[in-house]
């Protein structure tokens, strides 16, 4: 079999939605967008963004011997179920971290290649190192970058179900395996603006990326410092990340469940009890929360949002 389908059909077995193939090569366009969003100073305080820029936008930084990159979506969507008088998880953050479940689907992934076809070098990126997995998943043919800054796949068919939409998180490998590259998907917005007018602090921009310093998810998941007032309370009841952008994209009506118990909600997230929380020991958190990504945000700071939750459902 061609070393390209294997790895397609591998990664299906795997659990990954859609599996593509892109040139491990500069992309001087996203490269040159980043730039003009950081000159706008729409990074907030995520001043890490400013370094090693290119190193995002070139693979071969981070393996001289590059020649492709291969990227898997994998799907996390589960019941985004919001009870009013408890806080609200983002639907990513509800199961189990992420990084490291599809780190390890990743490894095993080059492990059944490496078994097949022989040893070869990569490298792989889950939210872990600065690269672009969003532009090179557009490039490797995953699907297009919506108003809301995500990559939406547009339908698609996978075991005999259909799939589309942003619910999925998006894992790389760089490697030196030389493959044909996929061409990317058509898709487009349309005439749409449902995020543009769903989102409650007017974070989305007209060119498809956000302002940070506007927008809930970053200052629930990246914001180190204090969140301000006029943020907070349009928090409502959200203690990490948001998912209004995603909620109302029509690419997103009908999604399907994803298939890894991993990522399937864990009651005390889809439901969080922020009373019980507030009366939680930093112990009994680190017990709790540990294989989830709110764990890696740590205790006082899901705490901070806490009360900031308790303050605006008044609980
Ligand atoms: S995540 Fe929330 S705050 Fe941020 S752009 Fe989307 S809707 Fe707006
Ligand atoms: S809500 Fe509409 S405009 Fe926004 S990402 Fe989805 S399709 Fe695009």
């Amino acid at each position: 079999m061609e070393l390209k389908q294997f790895i397609k059909e591998e990664g299906s077995r795997l659990g990954f939605l859609k599996t593509g193939v892109a040139a491990a090569e500069y992309d001087p366009v996203h490269h040159d967008k980043l730039l003009n969003w950081i000159k706008n100073r729409y990074h907030a305080s995520m001043g890490y963004l400013e370094r090693e820029t290119r190193k995002r936008f070139d693979p071969r930084i981070h393996l001289p011997d590059a020649s492709s990159v291969i990227v898997c979506g994998h799907n996390y969507y589960t019941d985004p179920t919001n009870d009013p008088e408890s806080g609200y998880v983002s639907i990513y953050a509800r199961g189990e971290d992420y990084r490291i479940v599809l780190e390890e689907k990743l490894k095993e992934l080059c492990g059944r290649i490496a078994n097949k076809y022989g040893k070869f070098n990569f490298r792989i990126f889950v939210d872990t190192s600065p690269i672009s997995e969003k532009t090179l998943a557009v490039k490797a043919g995953l699907g297009f970058i919506g108003r809301n800054s995500l990559v939406i796949i547009p339908k698609f068919k996978i075991n005999g179900s259909i799939y589309k939409g942003s619910f999925h998180f998006l894992g790389v490998i760089v490697t030196d395996l030389r493959l044909e590259p996929d061409e990317p998907v058509k898709g487009t917005c349309g005439k749409c603006r449902r995020c543009i007018d769903s989102c409650p602090t007017g974070a989305i921009l007209e060119d498809c990326t956000i302002d940070a310093i506007k927008c809930i998810s970053y200052h629930t998941t990246s914001n180190r410092g204090e969140i301000p007032e006029d943020i907070a309370a349009k928090m409502n009841n959200i203690v990490i990340g948001c998912d209004i952008c995603q909620l109302t994209c029509p690419y997103n009506n009908k999604p399907v469940e994803t298939s890894d118990t991993r990522f399937i909600a864990k009651d005390f997230l889809s439901k969080f009890d922020i009373g019980a929380f507030l009366n939680m020991t930093e112990q009994q958190f680190n017990r709790q929360f540990r294989d989830t990504v709110l764990y890696d945000k740590g205790f006082e700071k899901i705490r901070a949002h806490a009360l900031i939750v308790s303050r605006n459902i008044g609980r």
